[in-house]
This record gives C-alpha cells, structure tokens and sequence, in this order.
C-alpha cells in the first residue's frame, strides 16, 4: 500500500498481473504490460480508505493509495469521508 508521502507517483509501474496474487494462482491475470509512473495511473474504485489506481490503457488495478491525496500534484480528489473521522 502506498500513501501521499511515498512517491508512488513518481515511481514506475507496470500493468503485469494480479500483483496480490501468485502467478501460478488460477485467478491470476495478465495485464497489459503498460510502463509508467504513478501520476499517469487513472483513477479506479474508491474504498473506504485507499484509491485503486488502475493502468491507463486497460484499467488493470496496479497500485493502491492510501488517502489523503491532497495536495499531490495531479490527483486532486479529496475523499469525502476523510477530515470526518
Ligand atoms: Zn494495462
């Protein structure tokens, strides 16, 4: 899991697969084999504390981000729920 200070947006990526399963896993995918930083990533399923950023070419799910993700740079969103608890 990253978080806001981690630099996972500019750390690199790629789209290979199920990163939370063992390749030899029957529900292991394939991804796409997409390269490129976390600030490219688009925005995939909001949880209750975590984004999934997801692969810009197939929506693969590649990195989760902890909130907040303010301030940023790119990723704007702040979650409605944070700041309530
Ligand atoms: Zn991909």
């Amino acid at each position: 899991m990253e978080n806001v200070d981690s630099g996972w947006e500019k750390k690199e990526w790629v789209c290979e697969g199920t990163y939370w399963l063992d390749p030899t896993s029957p529900s292991y995918e394939k991804g796409c084999g997409w390269k490129g930083l976390g600030s490219e990533c688009r925005h995939g399923d909001y949880c209750d504390s975590f984004v999934e950023m997801v692969c810009p070419s197939c929506e693969f799910r590649i990195v989760d981000v902890e909130f907040p993700l303010v301030g940023s740079g790119t990723v704007t969103y702040t979650w409605g729920k944070y700041g309530s608890k």
